[in-house]
């Protein structure tokens, strides 16, 4: 099956051929714009790449490190290779110009060259056979006129003898006539149904009609069709006048029949001609279209193909290049990485100097403590409670070790494990980190106890505990009453030895001797008028602004 013998109507062939050109005319202007969009794209890229480039050039100074360090594999290889992959776009870009749109121009070109030239061939051989169909319609008209012209005759000569032949004659050409009109008919009104080939040309695309010569007489010429009486057509006024006088009484005659001969022959011809054009002139011109459009398929198939090839060669260029950035990101090893950052940046570091002691006048130029009553009484006290706060510590030092050391392990079953997720191990590794930092805390809190504890030892005996210390409870006084220690005003915070009820100021607590005789007292509470209440107020406030 081809379109020669698939098709018998042009315009269906014309716009398939259309659609193709079209759509090939579509994908051309696609690709321009792709070009255009991506060619945008790869220059913003590259900009943006220098911008980085220049970046960290001014980070690193030291040369040594722009080649060795993790950081810099991203700028000198991944850059530099986003930079070649930038290049390696930017010249598919062009090849894509010169290799894809120019030659699809050129198909598209010739396909509508060969087109125009086929259907030009089309139309040439459709205004042979509409010519033939006029010719034919011309010479009937003809005969038609004669037969009217005969009868005129007939009722001049009234006893001709001729006048009878003639219309013998005459009669038998017209029966000849009627069946002669009656083969045309189905053929004619068959074709006006369907193809009738003078109906197409006006039918056709407009840029077919462009394409076809103004008049038929360029390309019919006249003497296929011999037409011996065309001379005399205007003359038949004056063969009248002839027949009137009875001479050249066989002109008529003749001429009727070699009129029915040629209207005959031009009727073979018309339908010889008709014949030629449906069965071989028309598969052939369609024949050479589908080619045509085959062609143009067929370039455009082997221009895509060279399309993708370029796409895939491309994106073998970025593979290579990638592989080359892991080569680099693997001959990384991290602490070497560390190392060499060491190297370049560790500079010459001195441990800062102790703190000096500043001796006032009211001090002896010695850095010691000062012993007396009062205040062995105090370090006395800082020793027993450093010594107690110390045990708690270490109790919670030890606990919370314990639990930092179960993390740990569960933290290196994880890193061993590959299968545990990388959340998880942060989870892990965040509780460890924070069980440290409570660790680290109390150790601070340790050494102050530790240092105290043995700074006051070199000065004062360890005594055996006493059998019975106060044990001091915070409680908040609402009836006013005097410390026990300072004999002064005590309300609102304020300490109280659950054993024997001796109560004092928070700031006194320190200064009062350990031992306590367990017996409970009556305590009284101050009456005080409005005047010393608000001194009370006055105090505390003044006190507690102090502690603040
Ligand atoms: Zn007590
Ligand atoms: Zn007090």
């Amino acid at each position: 099956m081809s379109f020669g013998s698939g098709f018998h109507d042009i315009r269906s062939i014309e716009s398939c051929l259309n659609d193709g050109a079209q759509f090939v005319h579509e994908y051309k202007e696609y690709l321009k714009d792709t070009i255009q969009i991506e060619r945008e794209y790869v220059k913003n890229k590259l900009s943006h790449i220098n911008k980085y480039k220049s970046k960290q050039e001014k980070r690193y100074t030291l040369p040594e490190l722009t080649y060795a360090i993790l950081n810099d594999i991203y700028y000198t290889k991944m850059n530099g290779n986003m930079e070649k992959k930038c290049e390696d776009r930017m010249a598919l870009l062009e090849k894509f110009n010169t290799d894809i749109i120019e030659p699809l121009k050129v198909i598209l070109n010739k396909e509508e060259e060969e087109k125009k030239k086929n259907s030009i061939k089309y139309h040439e051989s459709c205004d042979i056979v509409m010519a033939s169909k006029k010719k034919c319609d011309k010479k009937q008209d003809k005969i038609d006129k004669s037969e009217k012209t005969e009868k005129m005759e007939k009722s001049l000569n009234k006893s001709g003898e001729l006048t009878e032949l003639v219309e013998k004659d005459k009669g038998n050409g017209t029966n000849n006539l009627t069946i002669n009109t009656t083969n045309i008919a189905p053929l004619n009104s068959n074709n006006s149904q369907t193809m009738l080939p003078s109906s197409l040309p006006s039918s056709l695309p407009t840029n077919l009609m462009s394409a076809l010569p103004t008049g038929n007489q360029l390309y019919v010429d006249d003497n296929l069709f011999p037409d011996m009486d065309d001379t005399d057509n205007g003359s038949s006024s004056n063969d009248k006048k002839k027949i009137k006088k009875g001479k050249k009484i066989l002109n008529p005659l003749m001429k009727m029949n070699n009129k029915k001969n040629f209207y005959i022959m031009s009727l073979k011809v018309a339908n010889a001609l008709r014949n030629k054009f449906y069965e071989e002139d028309t598969p052939y011109v369609f024949n050479e279209l589908q080619s045509i459009n085959e062609k143009l398929y067929k370039n455009f198939k082997d221009i895509c193909i060279r399309q993708i090839e370029y796409e895939k060669e491309l994106s073998k260029n970025y593979s290579n290049r990638n592989e080359e950035i892991l080569r680099s990101l693997n001959s990384i090893n991290i602490s070497k990485d560390t190392e060499i950052y060491i190297r370049c940046y560790s500079k010459e570091w001195h441990k800062p100097e102790i703190i000096p002691f500043i001796p006032t006048t009211h001090w002896e130029d010695k850095e010691e403590l000062v012993i007396d009553g009062p205040t062995s009484i105090v370090l006395k006290n800082m020793i027993q409670k450093g010594r107690e706060r110390l045990y708690k510590i270490d109790l919670g030092i030890n606990s919370k070790t314990s639990e930092y050391n179960k993390f740990e392990m569960i933290c290196d079953s994880f890193n061993k494990n590959s299968n545990v997720p990388n959340s998880e191990i942060d989870v892990i590794r965040n509780k460890k980190n924070d069980i440290m930092q409570n660790i680290i805390m109390a150790n601070n809190i340790k050494l102050i106890c530790e240092i105290q504890i043995k700074e006051i030892s070199k000065y004062i005996e360890n005594e055996p505990k006493p059998e019975r210390q106060h044990l001091f409870k915070p409680k908040k006084i609402i009836n006013p009453t005097v410390c026990d220690y300072c004999k002064e005003k005590l309300w609102g915070k304020a300490y109280i030895c659950k054993l024997c009820t001796f109560s004092c100021h928070i700031k006194c607590e320190l200064k009062v001797p350990l031992e306590c005789n367990g017996v409970k007292t009556k305590r009284k509470s101050l009456r005080i008028n409005c005047s010393q209440l608000s001194e009370i107020i006055t105090y505390n406030i003044k006190y507690f602004y102090i502690i603040d």
